[in-house]
C-alpha cells in the first residue's frame, strides 16, 4: 500500500554514459547561488580512471566567513527557524521530490567523481537521499517540547530552538546520502547549515543544495563550502556563528574537530567514525549460502569503504570451512567496472593513497603469517583506476594491521572460535564499536552476544543498513558520539530551553 520509491530494480535509465558530458555544479554555494571563490584551486580526479576532471575553489578562513555570516543572516531574516514546523516540513517534502525527478542526473553526477556505480548511485544512494529527507521533513513537526510537572506552582516547560547555524563536515565514502543525514535534521529544526563535502567528492552536494533552493528554501540556509579539511573544515568547525558541529569521517580527524570544537565556543559534536566490524556467525546460522552472501556483501559494498563494513568474520568451528568456501565463491563474483558502466557492481578505491593503504596492509598481514584464500592484489586492465580484489585472509592473529585497522578496502580477516564467549570476545576491538552482525537461530545465544558486544548497531541474521531511517545510527567508544538518522538526530539539533512561568 505504501508507495515503493526505493529499492527498484535498475531499470532502462541506467546505460553506460559519457562521464566527460557531465556538468559540474563547481565552486561554493552561497546566498542561493553558485560562487565561483578565490581561493587556490584543488584538482579533483576520478576514482575510476584517475583522471582530474574538474576543480574547487578552496575557502579559507575569509571564505568560510562569508558563507556563516550569509547563512546566520539567513536564519535570522528569512523566518525559517520561526515559521510553523510544518512548513518546513513541506519544503523538505518539495526537496525530496525534486530528488527523484532528477534521479538520474544527481546519480550520474555521484557516479563520475564517486565510488558510486552508476546502478547502484541510481537505485540505492540517490532515492536513499531522498527518503532520509522526507524521513527529517516527518520529523519537523512531530517531536516538540516537554511540559513538566514541578513542585512549586509554576509551570515548567522544556521548549526547543534551532541553534543557528550548524556546521558540517562530509565524507568521501556516500557523499549524496551522508550530506542528507547532515541537512535533513538540522533543517526540519530550522537551523541554517553550511556544509563542507569531501574535497574528494565535492560536486553532487552543490547540485543538492540548488534542488533545495527550488524547493522553496530560502537563499542562505543551506551553503555549502569547498576546500580541504585543514583550511576549511577546522574553519568552519572553530567560526563563531557556528552554534553545532556534525562530522562524519575518521577517528583520528573526529578528534581534531572535537579539539576545535571544545576549544572555540564548547559546541555540542556530532562524530559518526570509523569502525572495524564484527560479523560473528554461529554453527546454526542457517543455510550457509545465504549467510554466505550476506557477509560478502558486507565486506565488499563500496569495496569495502563502507563505515560499517563486515571486515571481521568470527565462525564457529563447526559451520567455518563451508562459510567461508562459499564467501571466496561469491567474492570471486564481483564485477568491477568504471562507475559509469550500467554492468559495473564492484567499486574502485577512491584514490591511489586508499590503495596503498589497502595493499600495504594486506602485504604486511600476509607476510606476518595470513594466508590469501582469494585476492591479495589490483585487477589488472584499469589504467590509472585502483581496483582491489575482494580478499579474504586466513590464519590471521591478533595486533596483524587487516585485523586491527580501519583499512577500508574489501578485505575480510577470518578467526575460528569454538565456545561462545570465545567468539564475543573476538568480537570485541580495542577502538571501535561502530557495528556488528551476530548470525544465530538460537534467540537466546543472539541476545547474549549482542548485549555483550560494544557497538552502536547490531544486525542480528541480516547486515547493512537500510532505509528504515526510524532507526539511528551511532557509534560507541572510538566510533564516534550521538546519533546520525532516527528522532535523535533532529533532537540533536535543538538545544532545550527550560522555562518556569508563574502565573
Ligand atoms: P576524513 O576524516 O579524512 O575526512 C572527512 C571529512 O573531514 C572531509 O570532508 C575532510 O576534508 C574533513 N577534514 C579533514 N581534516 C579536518 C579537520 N582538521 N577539521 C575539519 N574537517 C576536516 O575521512 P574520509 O576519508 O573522508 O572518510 C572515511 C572515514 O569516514 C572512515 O573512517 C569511515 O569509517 C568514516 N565514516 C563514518 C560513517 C559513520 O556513519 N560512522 C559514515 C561514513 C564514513
Amino acid at each position: 500500500l505504501i508507495p515503493k520509491t526505493v529499492d527498484q530494480p535498475a531499470a532502462d535509465p541506467v546505460q553506460d554514459f559519457d562521464p566527460r558530458f557531465v556538468a559540474l555544479p563547481a565552486g561554493h554555494f552561497i546566498g542561493g547561488r553558485i560562487v565561483p571563490g578565490d581561493g587556490p584551486a584543488i584538482e579533483v580526479r576520478r576514482p575510476s580512471d584517475g583522471l582530474a576532471y574538474g576543480e574547487i575553489p578552496e575557502a579559507g578562513e575569509t571564505g568560510v566567513d562569508v558563507a556563516v555570516r550569509d547563512a546566520s543572516e539567513a536564519q535570522q531574516k528569512s523566518g525559517w527557524g520561526d515559521c510553523p514546523p510544518r512548513e518546513r516540513g513541506a519544503v523538505l517534502r518539495r526537496w525530496a521530490d525534486l530528488i527523484m525527478e532528477n534521479r538520474l542526473e544527481l546519480a550520474q553526477l555521484e557516479a563520475v567523481g564517486s565510488t558510486r556505480c552508476i546502478a547502484e548511485a541510481y537505485t540505492g544512494e540517490v532515492p536513499f537521499t531522498a527518503e532520509a529527507i522526507r524521513f527529517f521533513a516527518e520529523c519537523a513537526d512531530k517531536y516538540s517540547g516537554d511540559v513538566l510537572p514541578t513542585r512549586s506552582r509554576s509551570l515548567g516547560m522544556l521548549m526547543p530552538e534551532p541553534y543557528g547555524v550548524v556546521g558540517a563536515i562530509a565524507p568521501w565514502n556516500f557523499p549524496l546520502s551522508m550530506a542528507s543525514w547532515k541537512c535533513g535534521p538540522a533543517l526540519a529544526a530550522g537551523n541554517a547549515i553550511v556544509l563542507k563535502p569531501s574535497e574528494l567528492t565535492p560536486f553532487s552536494t552543490v547540485r543538492l543544495a540548488e534542488l533545495a533552493l527550488k524547493a522553496g528554501l530560502p537563499p542562505g540556509i543551506f551553503n555549502v563550502v569547498q576546500g580541504s579539511g585543514q583550511a576549511t573544515g577546522s574553519a568552519l568547525v572553530r567560526h563563531a556563528l557556528v552554534r553545532k558541529v556534525s562530522f562524519t569521517g575518521s577517528t583520528l580527524t573526529g578528534k581534531n574537530v572535537m579539539t576545535d570544537a571544545a576549544h572555540h565556543g564548547m559546541k555540542p559534536v556530532t562524530l559518526e567514525l570509523g569502525g572495524k566490524s564484527p560479523q560473528l556467525v554461529f554453527n546454526d546460522a542457517g543455510d550457509v549460502e545465504t549467510v554466505a552472501q550476506r557477509i560478502a556483501r558486507g565486506f565488499m559494498a563500496n569495496a569495502g569503504q563502507a563505515c560499517v563494513a563486515g571486515t571481521r568474520l568470527i565462525v564457529q568451528r563447526g559451520i567455518a570451512d563451508a562459510l567461508v568456501a562459499a564467501i571466496v565463491r561469491h567474492a570471486s563474483h564481483a564485477v568491477p567496472g568504471a562507475t559509469w558502466k550500467a554492468k559495473s557492481r564492484f567499486a574502485p578505491l577512491i584514490n591511489q593513497r586508499q590503495a596503498e593503504k589497502v595493499h600495504t596492509a594486506v602485504s604486511k598481514t600476509v607476510a606476518a603469517g595470513a594466508e590469501a584464500l582469494c585476492g591479495g592484489d589490483f585487477f589488472e586492465g584499469f589504467g590509472g583506476g585502483f581496483f582491489f580484489q575482494p580478499t579474504v585472509l586466513t590464519g590471521v592473529q591478533p595486533g596483524m594491521p587487516a585485523v586491527e585497522e580501519e583499512i577500508f578496502g574489501p578485505v575480510l580477516t577470518v578467526q575460528i572460535f569454538d565456545e561462545e564467549e570465545e567468539g564475543i570476545a573476538q568480537a570485541g576491538h580495542a577502538v571501535y564499536g561502530l557495528a556488528a552482525g551476530v548470525h544465530t537461530m538460537d534467540i537466546g545465544q543472539a541476545m547474549r552476544a549482542t548485549r555483550a558486544i560494544a557497538a552502536g548497531t547490531v544486525w542480528i541474521n541480516r547486515y547493512g543498513r537500510t532505509t528504515d531511517f526510524i532507526v539511528p545510527t551511532g557509534g560507541f567508544n572510538g566510533s564516534g558520539l550521538g546519533k546520525d538518522l532516527g528522532r535523535q538526530a533532529f533532537e540533536a539539533n535543538l538545544r532545550q530551553k527550560s522555562v518556569l512561568l508563574d502565573f
